[in-house]
């Protein structure tokens, strides 16, 4: 099933990075960015939803699309996909996996630091003075209703998710962490991403240009496919396990 180039390289790396989109969440049954734009959204555009601008033109209607979203993570749980990485991250001593995604599921799966490009949706802070906020617990249905964001304690600023929106900077010390492994890496990983979001879609042409197997998962086509040595066509929960099987079949067997 697997090409044995393919299982040589990923036996023989030394250092290893894994670079994962929405898709890896989507079979957890978190909607990709893409579906988003099918569902109950449909009327607005999420690269809308997430810009800074958006936020304060109707803070009720940002902070409830985030609130149902928060929702929907926390009843979420790890499909095989996250556990697959979990695993493969436990093969090497070198092994760096960066997500776009804002869940925690790789964490709960048992990846141990997962770099977050994108920051952490379970997370919140002020809009004005960017200090942390608390989130109280939050129960009820994931309905998308407008909720008016709570309010800073330390300078009364409206209180927004902690991720990065459209426009934004990303955290310095995780993007410098994501490029120095792209660099360095033999084997990268990328994996139900679409490619098209910057500067994460810039990790894979960086490993590539500095030698990396690139392979990529994803169960359509992308613009990732020709730049891909191994372009893998199929869903992260079962071609990784596979993968993993097919590399080190004594794993199953013993
Ligand atoms: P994207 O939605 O642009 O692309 C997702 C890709 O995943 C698509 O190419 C799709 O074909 C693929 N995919 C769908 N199901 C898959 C599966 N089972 N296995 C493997 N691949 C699968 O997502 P992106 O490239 O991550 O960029 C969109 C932005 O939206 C990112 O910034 C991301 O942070 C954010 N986002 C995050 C989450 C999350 O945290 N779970 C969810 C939606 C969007
Ligand atoms: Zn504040």
């Amino acid at each position: 099933m697997f090409a044995p180039d393919l299982l040589d390289a990923l036996r023989n790396a030394r250092r290893v990075v894994a670079l994962t989109g929405a898709g890896a969440s989507a079979e957890s049954g978190i909607p990709t960015f893409r579906e988003a734009l099918t569902g109950l959204w449909a009327r607005f555009d999420p690269s809308r939803l997430a810009t800074p601008a958006a936020f304060l033109a109707d803070p009720a209607l940002v902070w409830g699309w985030y609130r149902s979203r928060r929702q929907r993570v926390r009843l979420a749980q790890p499909n095989a996909g996250h556990v697959a990485l979990a695993a493969l991250e436990r093969r090497f001593a070198d092994f760096t996996l960066i997500t776009q995604n804002v869940d925690d599921l790789h964490e709960r799966a048992g990846s141990r630091a997962p770099v977050h490009l994108h920051g952490n949706i379970l997370a919140a802070c002020c809009f004005d003075c960017r200090r942390p906020h608390a989130l109280a617990d939050e129960t009820g249905p994931c309905d998308d209703e407008p909720v008016p964001p709570p309010r800073c304690g330390h300078c009364g600023g409206p209180v927004r998710p902690d991720v990065v929106w459209f426009g934004e900077a990303l955290p310095a010390a995780a993007l410098a962490q994501a490029f120095a492994a792209a660099a360095a890496c033999d084997l990268l990983f990328s994996i139900g991403t679409s490619g098209v979001v910057y500067p994460a879609a810039e990790l894979a042409p960086l490993a590539a240009r500095h030698g990396a197997t690139v392979v990529h998962i994803d169960p359509q086509e992308t613009g990732l496919d020709d730049l891909a040595d191994f372009a893998l066509r199929g869903r992260a929960g079962e071609l990784l396990p596979a993968l993993l099987a097919a590399a080190w079949p004594e794993q199953i067997s013993g």
